[in-house]
């Protein structure tokens, strides 16, 4: 259920602080320490769950609250004109933190190109 050297599960246990955007059960929203954007805040599921690879069938409801709250959260915070989600996942997503989290992105000009294109 937590991961005691995980980074993300201390700062669910309040361990290591942070500016929260929602708690519930088993949800925690919170500010980006390193924001890219105006609005740029995190989703993570309570429980540790290494990355998007790692989700189950038992996990579809609590996932499936996660992405209904995002756009919700996001308008909250000022990104009511839009904002990326991003879940990077595993060594190819360079994903740094491995508990699974949602980056919520937006609030300011428009973000550009989903990715830069690779010459070949
Ligand atoms: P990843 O590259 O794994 O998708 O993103 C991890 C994100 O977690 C990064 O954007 C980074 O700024 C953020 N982060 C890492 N450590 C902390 C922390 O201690 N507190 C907060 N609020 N964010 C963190
Ligand atoms: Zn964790």
């Amino acid at each position: 259920m937590q991961d005691a050297n995980c980074i993300f599960c201390r700062i669910v246990r309040g361990e290591i602080p942070s500016r929260k955007v929602h708690e519930d059960g088993e949800v925690l929203a919170f500010h980006d320490i390193n924001p890219l954007a105006p609005v740029h805040f995190l989703i993570i599921p309570k429980a540790h769950i290494a990355s998007m690879m790692d989700l189950g069938e038992q996990h579809q409801d609590m996932f499936g609250r996660i992405m209904v709250l995002a756009g919700k959260l996001a308008r909250e915070q000022g990104a009511g004109d839009g904002f990326r989600l991003i879940v990077n996942t595993g060594r190819v997503g360079r994903q740094e933190v491995d508990h699974v989290h949602l980056h919520i992105i937006g609030g300011g000009e428009s973000l550009g190109s989903m990715l830069p294109r690779r010459r070949s």
